[in-house]
Parts: structure tokens; sequence; C-alpha cells
């Protein structure tokens, strides 16, 4: 077995322990396979495994690793997931590419993703980033911001908002994590309980799944627990 199908196995036990603690079932939980700094080889690697949906950060060392990727067999699609910060230029590309687009963190952002999303796809499935930790570094919407911008954006037609995407203050202390990642529930939960249909909370990397599962995550981004260290040119 492949290295990369070894951590991949072992991401998968780790999913379904937590999930099984927070008692919650394991096939609600997806994984989303981080892919970014890694060529196509190791994305092939990964398929053959048996991991379908995979996360990159960069445009254009997306679009380039897609389009060296082999034709797969019916039924074989793969499901890419755009996770990085979107300038405004940048987003016609997104909507002709991607299935997913986690990190908006604007209205104007998913306006134009709406207007450029095909005719002929599927709507594209969202989800809004909210900065939780207060960064200032960080992308995403405030707290504060957020229920205004869900509404717009659940309004838009080419789109289907399905949720949120938090990537807290690294923190090693897992109560400091699973008190933020609580924090991004309780914000799902309000905007629930206020009349929008979401079902996604894309929460959790390598350091911190186990804190994510146990707040409700339903998707995890793993990238380097499977392919390793990032190494950036
Ligand atoms: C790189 C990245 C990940 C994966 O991080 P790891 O720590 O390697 O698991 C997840 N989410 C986002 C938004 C990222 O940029």
């Amino acid at each position: 077995m492949s290295s990369i199908a070894q951590h991949l196995q072992q991401v998968q036990q780790q999913i379904a322990r937590a999930a099984e603690k927070a008692g919650r079932d394991p096939a609600s939980v997806r994984l989303l396979a981080v892919s970014k700094t890694f060529g196509p080889e190791a994305v092939l690697e990964a398929v053959q495994a048996g991991q379908r949906a995979f996360g990159e950060n960069y445009l254009q060392e997306a679009l380039d690793k897609m389009a060296a990727m082999p034709a797969l067999a019916p039924g074989g699609a793969l499901e890419w997931h755009f996770i990085g910060p979107i300038q405004s230029n940048k987003t016609r590309p997104i909507a002709e590419h991607f299935d997913w687009v986690h990190s908006v963190d604007r209205l104007k952002i998913a306006q134009r993703l709406s207007e450029q999303r095909p005719e002929e796809l599927p709507p594209l499935d969202i989800c809004l980033q909210v900065n939780i930790s207060g960064e200032e570094s960080k992308s995403g919407l405030t707290p504060q911001a957020l229920p205004a911008v869900a509404v717009e954006v659940a309004r838009l037609p080419r789109l289907r908002l399905r949720g949120l995407m938090a990537i807290p203050a690294p923190s090693e202390d897992q109560a400091a994590q699973r008190s933020a990642f609580a924090a991004v529930r309780r914000l799902f939960e309000q905007l629930r309980a206020d009349g929008l249909a979401l079902d996604t909370l894309s929460m959790g990397m390598s350091a911190d799944l186990d804190a994510a599962i146990a707040e409700g995550a339903s998707i995890v981004r793993i990238g380097s627990a499977i392919f390793g260290a990032r190494h950036y040119a």
C-alpha cells in the first residue's frame, strides 16, 4: 500500500473514532483531501485509494492539476473544492471548474460566482467563511456581519448556500480548539433557526480534527496528515 493510501486509512480511522466518541455516525463526517502544493501523481494515488473530494487553495495550480488528471472511469468523477482566498477578478474560472467553494467572505464574491456559474452545471455549493478568532490577518466574515450576508447569498440563483467554514487560531489545547469550533456551530445553528436550510460545517484540519468532529464538523479539510509536509516554492 502506498504511504498516501496508508495515511488516508489512518485519517479515516481517526475520523471514525472521533465521531463514535461524540455519539455521531462516522458517515456524517466527509473527508476533504487538501492537495495544495502536491502534484497530480499524489492526487491519483489518493484516488486509487478511494478518495474522491479534493481541496485546493491556489487557482492556477488547481487548474493545471485538474487538466493533468487522467480521465477517470465512469462514475469516478472527482469533486473539487476551492478553499483559498478569492480575488474578485478570479471568480470566473472558480465558478466554471469547481463543485464547492468554502471561502466566500463577501457578498460581491458570491454575486460574481452566481452570475458566472455556467447554466449547464448544477448550482455551486457554497460555505461562508467566518473569522471566528477575530484575527486581523485572517479572511472571513465577522460573526456580526454574517447573518445579513447569509440571507443575501442564500437568495442567489446559481449558488446553494450549504453552511459555514472556519479556520480558528491554531492552538495545541483541545479545550481552546473546542470552544472556537463550538462558537462556529452556534452561529450555524442560529442561521438555521432563522430559516436558512444549511447542512454543512466545514471545520477541522490535520491538527484539530478531533475537536472539530466533537463540535459537529460535517466536512474536515485534511492536508498534511494525508500527503505529508508541504514545501512552498
Ligand atoms: C492548507 C489548508 C488545510 C489543510 O491543512 P493541514 O493542516 O495540512 O491539514 C485546510 N483548510 C484550509 C483552508 C487550508 O488552507
